[in-house]
């Protein structure tokens, strides 16, 4: 994306480091020539982002960790010449909640590829996730996986200790993920708040902020999703918590 920090964040550890690589954006018109174009670029590593985590998880020939899961993969790293797919969205996005403390249940605004990995990840750490989106035509994955997903007509609201945006509402506009009224009202039961959009404050995060509830921008699960990608750059040789103080600083500039 042309807005990403990723460039920033992984050439400042890369650099700090003196490890001898860069990372550079690459715009892929076409999900599916992914594949020729990592060869070409004779690339060991990448990220992947919106909209081919899913044409990535496609090409790879191997798929490790919840990435199986999800469906999606957002980090490629190649080993003996086969591609190697990772979703470290999902484990950056866990990291950066767990300063909330611990948690009964969430509701995830949004059914796009981040609420798939965020999904996933709150399940399996038994923090029960429900879905609710605008539109009904992309809940059939989580229809499928056995999770409650609603769109706006057949929702009932219900008390969540954490509400998520993963809408890309308030991204370039000044809209909210839902109306304002059921905002009004979830905000009211719930514990804190978490919006996945990062460097700026949202519409979202301007009603969270009103309510005075604990909250967070994406800035720490892009930081935690970095930290882990950065690591699987490194084939694991560097350890998370050298990469994370490194990569930190990168937000300083
Ligand atoms: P997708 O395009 O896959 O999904 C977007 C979702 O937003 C859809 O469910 C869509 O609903 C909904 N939506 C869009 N506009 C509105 C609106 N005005 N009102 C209500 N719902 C809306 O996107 P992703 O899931 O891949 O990404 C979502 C966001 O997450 C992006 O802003 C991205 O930058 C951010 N992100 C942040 C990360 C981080 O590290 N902080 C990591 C990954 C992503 P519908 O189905 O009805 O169209």
């Amino acid at each position: 994306m042309s807005h990403s920090r990723s460039p920033l964040m992984h050439n400042h550890v890369f650099k700090t480091l003196c490890i001898n690589a860069c990372y550079t954006r690459t715009h892929l018109s076409d999900g599916l020539k992914l594949r020729d174009v990592f060869y070409a670029k004779a690339l060991s590593g990448a990220n992947i982002t919106v909209p081919h985590k899913e044409a990535a998880f496609e090409t790879c020939d191997e798929i490790r960790g919840i990435a199986k899961e999800i469906g999606a993969v957002n980090t490629i790293i190649l080993e003996k010449g086969r591609l190697i797919g990772y979703n470290t969205d999902a484990d950056g996005f866990l990291s950066a909640i767990g300063s909330f403390g611990p948690l009964k249940n969430a509701l995830i605004l949004g059914a796009g590829g981040t609420a798939k990995a965020l999904a996933t990840v709150l399940r399996q750490n038994d923090i029960e996730p429900v879905i609710l989106n605008r539109s009904a035509n992309r809940l059939s994955f989580f229809r499928q996986n056995g999770f409650q997903s609603y769109d706006w007509d057949t929702f009932t609201p219900d008390r969540y200790d954490l509400i998520i945006n993963t809408t890309s509402a308030g991204l370039s506009d000044d809209s909210l993920p839902v109306n304002a009224v059921l905002l009004e009202q979830l905000l009211s039961s719930a514990r804190c708040a978490i919006d996945v959009i990062y460097g700026k404050e949202t519409p979202f995060l301007h009603a969270v902020k009103k309510k005075n509830l604990p909250f967070k921008d994406g800035s720490d699960m892009l930081l935690e999703q970095g930290v882990l990608a950065n690591h699987l750059f490194m084939h694991g040789a560097v350890s998370t918590d050298i990469i994370r103080p490194i990569m930190k600083q990168s937000f300083l500039y």
